[in-house]
């Protein structure tokens, strides 16, 4: 039957990872099953996705399906699954010749004394099967090629062949494990039965057991002849016989026959209720999610309903990912279904950077099936959105930050917001690393309040007032520009704040405060961004604002005003808070405030004890007889 052999070394540290699973001594060798089943139902979860775009993939096999086949007879377990099945480079690469970078890690994590069931986690989990076999032969179809096999008894090499003659798979994955002598216990329907409960419960194709029936049949002598003839299966035993029951001329026989027996019946544990599910049922799920061999440290299953309709369970490990900090990696922890069809593990905008130790899934209820990254982001908010987009309006306009609270009153909206435009909030930390990505939506450009270049249509007249106003406050840019020094970009005259004295805008490709915020918050972050990426602000002031006309008298008549000067500073802290940013130094704006509070209440600085202004700093106008009031 076989055409064509060839041979291939096993790539080093393979190999050195099979010498010690073949000759270590590990207690703990049922998870091959679990790691088998698992890469099965990783291959249908392939095949199932190529499907939904095009169904003819799915032609050779339409069934979806794990089967496992104990044999006493060769004392082999076989595990068969329809799914993507593997080219023959595919068997070369991913079962022999390329290590993964979890395989060198793997050992040195067994030499300082991990448990083998690690193994899933660092991706190599398939040499798990010679800890219970001396020889592994795995059969495989693909779509786009024939039929192969490989086989392998450890030692060094292994060999691929193309298999014209054998069984025909259609599409998959059969791997014979040929058990080592000690090992026939995983040939008992039992132990098997208790393996796939423990271990691949939760597994979401149907696993069925190839198992062994006896049934008991009282026939007649001449149709016992009969039966014989009959059955195929064969095995037709003789039962223990009372002398006079044979004298009735009947019979007593035990009937072996085989039938496929489902294992894992459980339905996915996020469509139960979370009060019905108890911690052994959320940790066997974690379990087979992750491959992790201990119970999760904390779980959140929640749904949500309204905009987007899902429902979520996810876990937090109790220890941190061997590659949590290798940034070349990417993050698959979450998986993605719709309604119970699983679509993706990889996708990036499910979850911030920060939180990819998080694992779990999320199904949807109301995202196609046939999802792309790009439909995922244009998801039905934005279909509404532009559904009531005002007539003149050709941009989307959002607003990000911490909460509703934060943004709902910012001053960023006021222009916007008068003219009856509707902005999106957006305040999920995810939000920001999604709406980064999207720079358009239906034609219509995607524009953040928040950042520089904030265009809106204005009429003739409007417009001619705008360039009448910015001319009459080009001194005091100058002024406050000056007076800030570094702190800000350029100071100009603003067309979206109405009520509000300024506000600080960021440039159109940094952070947005919001974005800052969120960075800072991360923990071993990659501050080399940090440089360019962080914001470049923009104060914009509103003319038509009393404390910003006041100001501009005053620069205008002394360019060297101290009160100015103070007043600009104080105006450029605040607008900071209400801008989303953080303040570096909040002592100094602090006690800025005090003073303003002293010259309200009309207390003069001298009447304070003297050891209660040492701690305060230098402020940039010493005059307690300031004009400050006049302000207000
Ligand atoms: P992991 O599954 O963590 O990637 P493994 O060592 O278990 O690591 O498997 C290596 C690779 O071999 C898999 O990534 C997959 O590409 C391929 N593979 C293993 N088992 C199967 C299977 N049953 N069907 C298709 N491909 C498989």
């Amino acid at each position: 039957m076989a055409t064509e052999t060839e041979t291939f070394a096993f790539q080093a540290e393979i190999n050195q990872l099979l010498s010690l699973i073949i000759n270590t001594f590990y207690s703990n060798k049922e998870i091959f099953l679990r790691e088998l089943i698992s890469n099965s139902s990783d291959a249908l979860d392939k095949i199932r996705f190529e499907s939904l775009t095009d169904k003819s993939k799915l032609d050779a096999q339409p069934e979806l399906f794990i089967h496992i086949i104990p044999d006493k007879a060769t004392s082999t377990l076989t595990i068969v699954d329809s799914g993507i099945g593997m080219t023959k480079s595919d068997l070369v690469n991913n079962l022999g010749t390329i290590a993964r970078s979890g395989t060198k890690e793997f050992m040195e994590a067994l030499a300082a004394g991990a448990d083998v069931s690690m193994i899933g986690q660092f991706g190599v989990g398939f040499y798990s099967a010679y800890l219970v076999a001396e020889r592994v032969v795995v059969t495989t179809k693909h779509n786009d090629d024939e039929q192969y096999v490989w086989e392998s008894q450890a030692g060094g090499s292994f060999t691929v062949t193309r298999d014209t003659s054998g069984e025909q798979l259609g599409r998959g994955t059969k791997m014979v494990l040929y058990l080592k002598d000690d090992q026939m216990e995983y040939l008992e329907e039992r132990r098997i039965k208790d393996l796939v409960k423990k271990h691949s419960e939760f597994i979401s194709y149907p696993i069925s057991l190839w198992t062994e029936k006896t049934t008991e049949k009282e026939i007649s002598d001449d149709e016992d002849e009969e039966e014989k003839k009959d059955t195929e299966e064969g095995k037709v035993e003789d039962v223990d016989e009372e002398k006079e029951e044979k004298e009735k001329k009947k019979k007593k026989i035990k009937e072996v026959s085989h039938e496929w027996n489902l294992v894992n019946k459980q339905k996915p544990i996020w469509m139960r209720k979370p009060e019905e599910i108890n911690k052994e049922e959320y940790a066997a799920f974690y379990k087979s999610l992750t491959n992790d061999w201990e119970e999760h440290l904390a779980v959140k299953h929640f749904s949500v309903e309204g905009q987007l309709e899902f429902k979520a369970v996810l876990f937090v490990p109790k220890r941190a990912p061997f590659d949590l900090f290798d940034n070349k990696k990417k993050a698959n922890n979450i998986k993605l279904y719709v309604r119970r069809v699983f679509i993706m593990d990889n996708c990036e905008e499910l979850i911030p950077e920060y939180l990819s130790f998080v694992k779990g899934i999320v199904d949807s209820e109301d995202l196609p099936l046939n999802i792309s990254r790009e439909t995922l982001q244009q998801n039905k908010i934005l279909k509404d959105y532009v559904t009531r987009m005002k007539e003149g309006q050709n941009e989307i306009y959002y607003i990000t930050g911490e909460s509703k609270k934060a943004v709902e009153n910012s001053p960023f909206l006021e222009k916007l917001k008068k003219k009856g435009y509707e902005v999106i909030y957006m305040v999920d930390a995810i939000d920001e690393y999604a709406i980064g990505q999207l720079k358009e939506f239906e034609g219509k450009k995607l524009v953040s309040a928040t950042k520089e270049g904030l265009k809106l249509d204005e009429s003739e007249d409007e417009k001619k007032k705008q360039e009448e106003l910015k001319e009459k406050f080009e001194g005091l840019c100058k002024v406050i520009k000056e007076v800030l020094g570094d702190k800000v970009e350029k100071v100009i005259v603003s067309d979206r704040v109405v009520d509000s004295p300024c506000c600080l805008v960021t440039g159109e490709y940094g952070w947005t405060a919001n974005m800052e915020r969120i960075m800072k918050a991360q923990a071993l972050r990659d501050s080399s961004m940090a440089g360019y990426m962080s914001s470049k602000k923009t104060m914009e002031i509103n003319p038509e604002n009393a404390i910003m006309d006041e100001l501009r008298k005053r620069a205008d008549a002394d360019k060297n005003d101290k009160s100015v000067k103070d007043l600009v500073m104080l105006l450029f802290e605040t607008s900071l808070l209400t801008s989303g940013f953080s303040l570096e130094d909040p002592n100094t704006f602090g006690t800025r405030i005090h003073r303003m509070l002293k010259l309200g209440l009309s207390i003069d600085e001298d009447d304070e004890a003297p050891e209660n202004d040492t701690d305060m700093p230098p402020l940039e106008d010493d005059a307690g007889e300031s004009k400050m009031e006049e302000v207000d």
